[in-house]
């Protein structure tokens, strides 16, 4: 099934030696619906998608509508790049956006929008807004604070005010000479400290917001993060269901920085909060992670504990939103609100590379257009796609996400059945609507020798994967930071005969497992 180029492999060299390892180096010619080809001798072979673009194919490959709409715009000639002019197209993104969400969300609060060019890249936009919003919050109370020492030194100067033993204590300082100069020393002092610290962020354990330099540190598995800890700042991760240790861990990093007040002829120094983290970025459902749902429980516990601080949520609907968890936001139906939304993948209608990120009016700062942008971002071409996706979803009072949901149902049924009929196989059966996930028990201990070896390297989900696709032709992936876990995220045209065809490849990569068939499993 592979063609068999003569030239050297330079594009990843190294990552196509691998897929070749598992059988899953195929070359695709076409694809439409659910279904990708390869060629063998000549003849089209078609694969069954349940990869769907890692959830970028909400409305299947090459789409007609929406290769039709491309079409037009190109014949039309419109004008792709066109930095720095008026933008309508754009505008009527982000009006259809909040429209959407609005309705979702119940509430009337605009969200402005920035445009982008990848996932990671819409939560980068995210990360840096926050980071600005922060950083002109923290400027705004430095002014308070310098004001306040400038009163102080007036109120001392003209003998209304002395500085007590009290104050002189809370600022770590002495009263030497002059007990003014030396509280001032120590309130700056403790000031500075805080100041130079780099900011953090907080994300849920088992998150993937993506692979640059700023995201990967908000990505929990180890593999993608480590290696680049030094170029940007790093997040505390979370348990997910542990709202305890969200709360310690707030408690652990909380900073104060001491304000000065004049209160009955004294001077007093007052902690005023200072925003330690900078924003708490998480999925709804983890998509990398393993097909994690967030419940509306912890959900609500997140969003209290952000309340309490006044600390932005930002929820990265990259995989989970544009309506394939049955509702446009799949955190919309755990009633969980976002000061920031990132969307990609399925917004770019599968032909479109485009994201967008989402901010409340509340927390915007309009200084930010100035300081962000892209060449490629916000351009005529993705923004139609955007539309019309977005047009394709809402069409029939929202059918699009009621298919989503019923389909979810049928899925879900039949991986149940198949985990009903292979308890010792199968773990559990996770995710909504069309983001599902099957884990499979461990197998690091399992009776054949290829079979333990591969689970003990984590590529078991990459040998099932193989397996599915030369055997039975489907095509599915397990999730990055999760390779016991098989992903599931078809497009709403997935058809009954369809769910039947991966519930029988399911059932045979079940049966050889169970029988420990190691050659079998490797293509021996
Ligand atoms: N966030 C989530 C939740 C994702 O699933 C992904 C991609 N799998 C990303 C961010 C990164 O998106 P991209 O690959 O387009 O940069």
């Amino acid at each position: 099934m592979n063609s068999t180029a003569a030239e050297p492999e330079l594009a990843e060299p190294y990552l196509r030696e691998w897929l070749s390892t598992v059988g899953l180096d195929v070359e695709y010619v076409r694809a439409e619906g659910n279904t990708l080809y390869f060629l063998d001798d000549g003849r089209e072979v078609p694969v069954l998608d349940y990869a769907g673009g890692y959830g970028s194919l909400i409305f299947g490959h090459n789409n007609p509508e929406i290769v039709a709409h491309a079409k037009a715009l190109l014949d039309g000639g419109s004008p792709v790049h066109a930095q720095f002019s008026r933008h309508p197209y754009a505008n009527q993104v982000a009006t259809a956006l909040n429209r959407i969400i609005h309705r979702e969300l119940g509430t009337d609060e605009p969200y402005s929008v920035i445009f982008g060019n990848s996932g990671a890249e819409a939560n980068e936009a995210a990360i840096k807004h926050a980071e600005l919003d922060r950083v002109l919050r923290i400027q705004q109370l430095g002014e308070e604070l310098a004001a306040h020492v400038e009163q102080v030194r007036a109120a001392v100067a003209d003998g209304t005010a002395r500085v007590s033993g009290r104050a002189l204590a809370a600022a770590g300082a002495e009263a030497g000479e002059d007990p003014l100069e030396a509280l001032l020393a120590g309130v700056a002092r403790h000031n500075a400290e805080r100041l130079a610290r780099p900011p953090l962020f907080l994300a849920l354990e088992g998150s993937f917001h993506g692979k640059l330099v700023g995201s990967v540190q908000l990505t929990h598995n180890a593999g993608y993060r480590a290696p680049f800890g030094a170029l940007a700042a790093q997040a505390r991760f979370v348990p997910i269901g542990r709202p305890e240790e969200l709360k310690r861990i707030i408690e652990e990093e909380r900073a104060e920085l001491l304000d000065l007040v004049v209160t009955d002829g004294a001077v007093e120094v007052v902690p005023r909060a200072f925003p330690v983290f900078c924003a708490f970025l998480l999925e709804p459902i983890q998509g990398e992670g393993g097909i994690n749902v967030i419940t509306a429980e912890f959900g609500q516990a997140i969003q209290q504990a952000c309340a309490e601080i006044d600390l932005p949520i930002v929820i990265d609907e990259i995989q989970s939103g544009m309506g394939r968890t049955g509702a446009f936001l799949a955190s919309s139906l755990i009633g969980l609100r976002g000061d920031y939304y990132t969307l990609a993948k399925s917004l770019g209608g599968g032909i479109a590379k485009t994201s967008v990120m989402l901010v409340r009016r509340s927390r915007y700062r309009r200084e930010f257009e100035l300081v962000h942008s892209s060449t490629f971002a916000k351009d005529h071409f993705s923004c139609h796609i955007a539309l019309k996706v977005l047009e394709m979803l809402e069409a029939d009072d929202g059918r699009a996400y009621r298919t989503a949901g019923e389909l979810g149902e049928k899925l879900t049924a039949m991986l149940e059945a198949v985990r009903a009929d292979f308890p010792d196989v199968v773990k559990e059966i996770r995710g909504k609507g069309l983001m599902l996930g099957l884990e499979f028990h461990d197998q690091s201990e399992g009776s054949d020798e290829g079979i333990r070896e591969t689970a003990r390297a984590g590529f078991l989900g990459y040998a099932v994967a193989g397996y599915l696709l030369r055997e039975h032709r489907v095509r599915t992936f397990p999730t990055a930071s999760a390779a016991n876990t098989l992903r599931f995220e078809p497009s709403t045209l997935i058809s009954d005969a369809e769910i039947c065809q991966l519930g029988s490849a399911l059932r045979g990569v079940c049966s050889v497992l169970r029988l420990q068939d190691g050659k079998r499993l490797g293509g021996a």
